[in-house]
C-alpha cells in the first residue's frame, strides 16, 4: 500500500496516554505516554501537508486520553502549522473531557480558531455518576466542565466552536432523548456528535430497541426544530448530508481517516470494535520508524483489555446500531435536502452544515 496515493483528509492524534480521570465505563489503558513534537510533525507533514485534497478542507483531532494533559504539544504543532503556507484550510478540534481548562488555553483556542468536542453525559446523576476523578472520586465532574464552558465563552469562543460529544451507554439508554434535551435546551449547546461506548455490559434486544425509539425521538426533533428556525446539528446526520450532497464514498475509510499513538503506530482504528480481531489487527498499518507499510507487528498496547472483562463480547451491537443510525439519517438527510429546495430554514440549514463542515 502505498500511502502517499491515499488521501488523508482527517488526522487523529493521540497526543497522550494519560488522563486525570477514571470515568467508569473507560476500557483504555493509562500508559502514560505522551506524544513528542517530532513524532507529531514527521506525520503531520508526511500525510497532511504534503498530500492531495479532495476535500476543501482538511482536519486535524486532538485525542488522548484527555489531550490537555498535553496542551503544550498541541500549541508546538498549532504554532509550526502557521508557519506553513498551506493550501487549503485546516480545522483543528480538540476531543476532551474538558476539566482542564485556562486564561492561557482559552486564549490559544480563540486565537487559533480550535473547536472542541466536549464529552458529556447531559444530566448531572448522568454525567457525574460514570465520570469520576481519579484523585478524588467525590468532586462533581459535570459543574467542573459546565463551569470551563460557560469560561470558554465568556473567554469569546464562539457556541458553534463548542461540540458535544453526546455519550451513549447501555445504562441510560431509554433517557436519551431526556438528555439529548438538556444539552440542546437547557445548556444551549446545539452541536452533537454521538460517543457510543462499546462497554463490559453487553446489549440485550430491548436494550437496541430502547436506543432506536430515543435515536428516532432524537432526529425527528432535529426536523421539527428547524421548522421552527432552530438548527441543531448532528455529527452523522449533517456528514450523511454531505455525502449525498457532494457524493463523497463513506466506504473507504482508510482513505480519510488515520491516527498515530504515541508509539508511532499508526491505525484506522481500534475505535471500530466491531471488526473482526483479524480485521482489527489489520487497523495498524505502519510504525513510522519502520519505511514500509509491509511487515507491520500488531499491538493491543492501547486496546481495550477485552479478556479481563467477564461475558464481554465487543461491540456485538455496535454494527447494528450502526447500521441502524445509517439507515435513518440517509432516510431524514433526504427529507432535509428535498425540503431545502423549497422551504428557506431548510436551505439556511444546509447552508449551515456546510460552513462548518467544508
Ligand atoms: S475522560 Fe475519557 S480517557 Fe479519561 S477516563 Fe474518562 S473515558 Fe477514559
Amino acid at each position: 500500500m502505498n500511502m502517499k496515493d491515499k488521501v488523508i483528509n482527517k488526522l487523529k492524534l493521540f497526543v497522550t496516554t494519560d488522563c486525570n480521570m477514571s470515568c467508569k465505563y473507560c476500557m483504555i489503558k493509562n500508559t502514560n505516554e505522551y506524544m513528542t513534537f517530532d513524532l507529531a510533525i514527521k506525520w503531520i507533514n508526511y500525510f497532511i501537508l504534503n498530500t492531495k485534497n479532495d476535500w476543501n478542507k482538511k482536519f486535524i483531532y486532538f485525542f488522548g486520553w484527555e489531550p490537555f494533559k498535553n496542551f503544550n504539544l498541541i500549541k508546538k504543532i498549532i504554532n509550526y502549522i502557521n508557519l506553513q503556507k498551506l493550501k487549503f484550510p485546516l480545522e483543528y478540534v480538540i476531543c476532551t473531557n474538558l476539566t482542564i481548562l485556562n486564561n492561557e488555553y482559552i486564549f490559544f483556542l480563540k486565537n487559533n480558531n480550535i473547536k472542541l468536542s466536549i464529552s458529556l453525559w447531559g444530566y448531572w446523576k448522568y454525567h457525574t455518576s460514570h465520570r469520576i476523578f481519579k484523585t478524588n472520586s467525590n468532586v462533581n465532574s459535570l459543574n467542573i466542565t459546565l463551569k470551563n464552558i460557560k469560561l470558554l465563552k465568556k473567554g469569546g469562543i464562539q457556541t458553534y466552536k463548542l461540540w458535544i460529544g453526546f455519550v451513549i451507554l447501555k445504562d441510560f439508554l431509554d433517557m436519551l432523548f431526556t438528555n439529548f434535551i438538556y444539552i440542546v435546551e437547557v445548556l444551549s449547546l446545539c452541536h452533537l456528535n454521538f460517543e457510543i461506548i462499546i462497554d463490559k455490559k453487553e446489549w440485550s434486544m430491548d436494550d437496541y430497541n430502547n436506543f432506536k425509539n430515543e435515536y428516532n425521538k432524537i432526529i425527528r426533533y432535529i426536523i421539527c426544530c428547524i421548522s421552527k428556525k432552530k438548527y441543531i446539528y448532528l455529527n452523522n446526520l449533517n456528514w450523511t448530508i454531505l455525502f449525498l450532497l457532494y457524493d463523497i464514498s463513506k466506504n473507504d475509510k482508510l482513505s480519510y481517516l488515520a491516527e498515530l499513538y504515541p508509539n508511532w503506530n499508526i491505525m484506522f482504528s481500534w475505535f471500530n470494535t466491531y471488526l473482526s480481531t483479524e480485521e482489527i489487527k489489520k487497523t495498524i498499518v505502519w510504525n513510522l520508524n519502520k519505511d514500509s507499510f509491509i511487515d507491520v507487528n500488531y499491538s493491543d498496547k492501547y486496546a481495550p483489555d477485552f479478556n479481563s472483562l467477564e461475558n464481554f463480547k465487543p461491540g456485538v451491537w455496535y454494527r447494528f446500531i450502526k447500521d441502524f443510525m445509517n439507515v435513518l439519517d440517509l432516510e431524514i438527510a433526504k427529507i432535509i435536502i428535498k425540503r431545502s429546495k423549497e422551504e428557506l430554514y431548510f436551505k439556511e440549514y444546509i447552508d449551515n452544515v456546510k460552513k462548518y463542515y467544508f
